[in-house]
């Protein structure tokens, strides 16, 4: 048989080295397979033909059966035109070309049947198609063609000639040579018991469907593959490294635990929290190295089940770190974890890139001695130097600055893997965390302390800062505190660095009986701690920064949070960017200023963050908007998320069944040596091989 995936396809007819150089190049086909999976993005029904006199300008594409009774050349320059009057008997409608007029002249005839396909519009009053596809209705069998195909191609591909029409042609020559000969990449017990249709089948259908029925029948085929392979590979990694790992075990709850309970902690633990405590309790008390993916909205106190844990690792003679994304943050945690701890003897150290050598000299020694309980720190904590005695337990806040990579960097930290406690408060859609981290083990943390408020958030435009001044100063003088955020784009750092001073100088004035902070990346880490203790200390009452205060930076007495420019931010910022206001109990709001004009895409995030302040429903709301390739932690996830079929967006149900059919599978099969699955692993090989294939080898 064929091998598909190592054939190249410039072999095929009608391809040749010049459209196997474009092909490779703008849609990365490289093999017979990689058209094989390249499946239409649309279909138009073509066995319904219209008459003339049905048509308007409010219809999608038609067809129609007539005759050309004459040609008429018309307009001049850029408007001169090919207007060919058709009919079918019914009523007249112009066919108007603008571009390759002769060609047309000369290959179409008077008085000929021709089945003509294409989008009607109106112009001046008439009923028009620009440049329909027209053929010889003698060499088409209408009621055969059911629906057509549409491929996405490229502005250059169709400049040569490679357009949709073309892709088709090239499939159909794929399938005469295929000869329907195509082996199946699922165990036909999975077939059926889930009544999926055969894979030859499938591909045949997804290209040449002849009904709707069909068509969904090899979808849902294709789809269901497709989640289905990500799924048994996640899960069969993560229970994999579960065989070959056993976990520290924390047998006991001791003192620091119940100290800190009792006597430290200042408030009631939520429900929530106290539920996630008793998962990771569980976890840490069992056999195996827990990798578990805490997620809760900001602001529902995530540092404290962290600090928690942490405090159950030193009970059983472990270290515990805690790994940051920003230098802002890591110092915030461990000030905050030294505050909460009080007189507790646990030792917590900080650790960033900017800890000078000496003190680095010392939490070296110290670590390694295990003197050191508790480091908090940036990146610097991931390098090897960077040495533990008795690593057992991991925290990373804010997971998505951070890959599967530094993950299995603090693996690496003790002979036994510590355990890992990920987390994050930019809500991950189900879908992209079943499959981005579906090799955790999820709690959510679905409730927030008690006597918040939702924060109330507005959009205005520019023209109207003047009563928003006004409202800030009326919150400073009730004791309040503001943000005025604004934005950072790496590309463009010079002109938004200086957007901040102008603004950050415009707002002195305005603001020029009271104290303000500014504060950005490009700072000396003196000074960025400087400024952000005076904010957070009360000495300031507003804090002008770039977004360098995204994550985590808690300070419950600021009310007001104002991000200028908001049409440059995408919306889980927007999201957590709010998240630093509404953290005390007093009224909270947050304005979005954009300019007045803005895209139709602006005013729909606006119009999110305007009516809801749930960060899951905003995060489907953003993978939904932006698809998940854009989505933060995508692209170092390692996951190929170039799904062809599949929609992280709309097949979240499919997901989910598949994600059990396939655990299903590794727990009844945990040595891969199931013949009736045999096939299913064998994919999954070829799968990864794929990935990873080199196409400077391929013949
Ligand atoms: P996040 O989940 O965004 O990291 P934090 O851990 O920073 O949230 O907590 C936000 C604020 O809520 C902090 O000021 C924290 O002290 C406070 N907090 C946490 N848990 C509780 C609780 N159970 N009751 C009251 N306040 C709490
Ligand atoms: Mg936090």
């Amino acid at each position: 048989m064929l091998d598909t995936t190592t054939r190249n396809i410039k072999y095929l007819p009608g391809v040749g080295e010049q459209r196997a150089t474009l092909l490779n190049r703008e849609l990365n086909i490289h093999s017979l397979y990689d058209l094989l999976y390249y499946f239409p993005y649309k279909y138009i029904d073509r066995s319904r033909v219209f008459k003339v006199a049905e048509l308007g300008g409010h219809l999608q594409h038609v067809q129609l059966v007539g005759e050309i009774r004459s040609f008429e050349e018309m307009g001049e320059g850029a408007s001169r035109r090919l207007v060919g009057h058709f009919t079918d008997g019914t009523a007249f409608v112009d066919l108007v070309w603008f571009r390759g007029i002769k060609f047309v002249k000369n290959k179409l005839q008077l008085n000929k049947k021709y089945v003509v396909f294409g989008k009607p519009s109106m112009f001046n009053g008439r009923v028009n198609i620009a440049h329909p596809d027209v053929d010889d209705a003698s060499m088409l069998q209408l009621n055969e063609m059911g629906l057509q195909p549409y491929y996405n191609t490229t502005e250059k591909m169709k400049r040569s000639g490679l357009n949709s029409n073309a892709m088709f042609k090239l499939v159909q020559n794929l399938f005469q040579l295929l000869d329907g000969k195509l082996p199946e990449t699922l165990s036909q017990e999975l077939i059926t018991k889930h009544g999926l249709m055969p894979l030859d089948e499938a591909l045949r259908v997804i290209h040449f469907p002849k009904n709707n029925k069909e068509l969904q029948a090899a979808q849902y085929r294709l789809k269901f593959e497709e989640l289905f392979y990500i799924q048994l590979n996640i899960l069969h990694y993560s229970r994999d490294r579960q065989k070959r790992y056993v976990g520290h075990r924390f047998s006991k709850v001791g003192d620091m635990f119940n100290r800190f309970y009792h006597e430290n902690l200042p408030f009631e633990l939520t429900g929530a929290q106290k539920r996630v405590i008793k998962e990771i309790r569980h976890d840490v008390n069992g056999n195996s190295q827990m990798n578990r993916l805490l997620q809760g909205d900001v602001g529902s106190g995530k540092t404290l089940v962290a600090l928690l844990s942490m405090l159950l690792a030193k009970d059983n003679g472990y270290q515990a770190c805690m790994l940051v994304p920003t230098e802002i943050l890591a110092e915030q945690h461990c000030a905050t974890l030294k505050r909460m701890l009080g007189s507790l003897p646990v030792r917590v150290e900080l650790l960033t890139g900017s800890t000078k050598q000496k003190e680095r000299n010392v939490i070296f020694q110290d670590l390694e001695s295990g003197a050191i309980d508790i480091l908090v720190g940036t990146h610097a904590i991931l390098e090897d130097n960077v040495v533990f005695c008795n690593l057992g337990f991991v925290v990373i806040d804010e997971q998505h600055r951070f890959g599967v990579v530094q993950r299995a960097k603090m693996w690496a930290k003790n002979n036994i893997p510590p355990h890992v406690l990920v987390m994050t408060a930019t809500p991950i859609p189900r879908t992209l965390a079943m499959t981005l981290y579906g090799d955790l083990d999820v709690s959510v943390i679905d409730e927030l302390p008690p006597g918040r408020k939702p924060i109330t958030t507005t959009h205005i435009f520019r023209n109207r800062t003047d009563s928003l001044y006004t409202f800030i100063r009326r919150q400073i003088d009730e004791g309040r505190q503001a943000y005025v955020v604004y934005p950072l784009i790496k590309e463009n750092e010079k002109l938004d660095l200086k957007n901040l001073e102008d603004g950050y100088n415009q707002l002195c004035n305005i603001f020029c009986d009271y104290r303000l902070s500014k504060l950005h990346g490009k700072m000396k880490p003196k000074e960025k701690d400087e400024e952000m203790r005076r904010f957070a200390s009360g000495e300031t009452q507003i804090l002008v920064s770039t977004t360098v205060i995204e994550v985590g930076v808690d300070v419950p007495n600021a009310s007001v949070m104002v991000i200028e420019n908001a049409e440059r931010f995408g919306l889980s910022q927007l999201h957590q960017l709010r998240g630093r206001v509404g953290r005390g109990a007093s009224q909270s709001y947050c304005v979005l200023v954009t300019e007045y004009k803005i895209s139709e895409d602006t005013r729909k995030r606006m119009e999110i963050m305007t009516g809801t302040n749930d960060g899951f429903e905003i995060a489907e709301a953003d993978l939904k908007l932006r698809g998940p390739g854009d989505m933060e932690g995508t692209q170092q996830s390692g996951i190929a998320f170039d799904l062809k079929i599949a929609n992280l967006a709309r097949d979240e149900q499919l997901l989910q069944y598949v994600r059990e059919v396939a655990r299903t599978i590794v727990d009844g099969d945990s040595e891969c040596s199931n013949p009736a699955n045999r096939i299913l692993w064998e994919r999954l090989r070829t799968i990864k091989n794929m990935r990873n294939r080199n196409w400077g080898a391929i013949s």
